[in-house]
């Protein structure tokens, strides 16, 4: 996996352990753990630990109540993207792929999930762009 993910587990302290069924992944943060299905190949791994990282990294309980819950996984999901996918990555893999997410995924190694979410970030920044502007 990426230097950067490894230099997260280590600065963050986090034990990494395994599980049989159910998510994909899971964030405990007394121990601080994350625990990884077992059998996920490399890009859904990749994606799984940047995002429970996210989790650890922004201070997420692993059982929040259930208003909070929502956020908490937007909040991890973005965090996964920033970690794995930068605006020049991102933009190589569109201009040889267009706006093909399944490509543009198998391009820089992450879920199509976490291609909707970066793209949907961009966005939102974009638009914030354009709104300071005619200001
Ligand atoms: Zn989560």
């Amino acid at each position: 996996m990426d230097r950067e993910i490894y230099r997260l587990i280590d600065e963050l302290g986090i034990r990494i352990t395994e599980h049989a069924g159910g998510e994909q992944g899971r964030w405990y943060d007394k121990p601080r753990v994350i625990s990884l299905r077992k059998g996920l190949n490399y890009i859904e791994r990749r994606c799984t630990v940047a995002h429970e990282l996210g989790h650890a990294a922004l201070g997420h309980m692993s059982s929040p109540p259930p208003w909070l819950r929502p956020r908490q996984e937007r909040e991890a999901d973005a965090f996964a993207a920033d970690l794995l996918v930068s605006s020049e990555t991102y933009a190589a893999a569109e201009d040889l792929h267009g706006n093909h997410h399944g490509a543009i995924a198998s391009e820089l190694y992450v879920t199509r999930h976490l291609v909707d979410v970066w793209q949907r970030r961009w966005q939102c920044r974009t638009d914030d762009f354009r709104t300071h502007e005619r200001l």
